[in-house]
């Protein structure tokens, strides 16, 4: 907006960064888009109200924000997301209990943006949202990047037919024609089992540990990553060290910074087209100070400038 009073962070309607608010997303760049689905977490339930808290933290970054010039940034220099057009979606409305008809409904608003020419940038929500995202992409070969506390990969958790819980969205992306390499950052702590790990490496999954990436920086973390046509990106927050992003379901200790989050996401665009990404698991209820949904704004919004300097 560029009506002076209106851009102030506590007045106005808070959509993603006060970017205007459209069901069509042709002619857009960006379309933001809210998955408030919790229902698959094995503990600590709340992500359904991560897209709502994230949009109230972005008022921030929002009022500063210009659609043409997008946003300042003193540490480049140089304004980011310059002409970029960028429109919040909405939210996808999912309903109690209802899984199949709940990722149906993820796959075709995100069908719908791609069809319409924007990337999607989703907002979750437990991470089980990211299959029936990366569904959409059918067609396109895709090389996936995650970055996640865990690896994700369960099969099938209890071997009760659990398969679409936030346990196992990476295992059921891999079984995706269109998908090839997965490359996985951040895992660490006590609560991947072997098995998982296992399953994981069979499937030609390429892990970065957390105390790796730590150790030897974002760029040897990118030379790891392969040269692909098309990258997805998914950021599960509890990658981030609990003292950066507290507000999460499953908070491990030994996490990445953020600026070496940041880092390793500015160098995803030269390794191969970002198509999209997501951010997920920022649980508001167990949050310190709005801290990890300021953290999730920002990330998105540094990532998204990334992406858009790069094409
Ligand atoms: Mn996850
Ligand atoms: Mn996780």
């Amino acid at each position: 907006m560029d009506g002076g009073l209106q851009d102030l962070a506590y007045f106005g309607i808070p959509t993603f960064c006060k970017f205007p608010h459209t069901r069509d997303p042709r002619g857009a760049d960006v379309a933001v888009v809210g998955v408030p689905q919790d229902q698959t977490v094995l503990n600590r339930p709340g992500a359904r109200y991560g897209p709502r808290a994230i949009r109230l933290a972005s008022q921030l970054y929002g009022s500063e924000y210009d659609a043409d010039l997008g946003f300042y940034d003193i540490e480049l220099g140089r304004h980011i997301l310059e002409g970029t057009r960028l429109i919040d979606y909405g939210d996808v409305a999912i309903l109690p209990t209802l899984t199949d008809l709940n990722m149906q409904a993820v796959t075709r608003a995100i069908s719908e943006i791609l069809d319409g020419g924007a990337l999607p940038l989703t907002l979750g929500g437990d991470h089980s949202i990211v299959f029936p995202v990366v569904r959409a992409f059918e067609g396109e070969r895709l090389d996936v990047v995650h970055f996640d506390t865990h690896l994700d990969f369960t099969d099938d958790y209890a071997d009760l037919g659990l398969k679409f819980s936030h346990g196992n969205p990476i295992k059921r992306i891999s079984e995706l024609e269109n998908v090839d390499r997965i490359t996985q950052v951040g895992a660490r702590g006590l609560t991947t089992p072997r098995s998982v790990h296992e399953e994981a490496l069979r499937a030609g999954s390429s892990i970065i540990t957390a105390s790796d990436a730590i150790a030897k920086g974002h760029e040897w973390v990118l030379e790891k990553v392969p040269a692909a046509e098309n990258v997805y990106v998914t950021v599960d927050i509890d990658v981030l060290d609990p003292a950066v992003a507290p507000g999460t379901g499953t908070p491990e200790p030994g996490g990445l910074s953020y600026r070496l989050l940041a880092d390793i996401l500015a160098g995803l665009p030269d390794k191969g087209r970002v198509v999209g990404f997501d951010i997920v698991e920022v649980n508001p209820l167990y949050d310190t100070s709005e801290l990890t949904s300021h953290v999730a704004a920002r990330l998105a919004l540094d990532f998204l400038g990334a992406i858009f300097a790069a094409r």
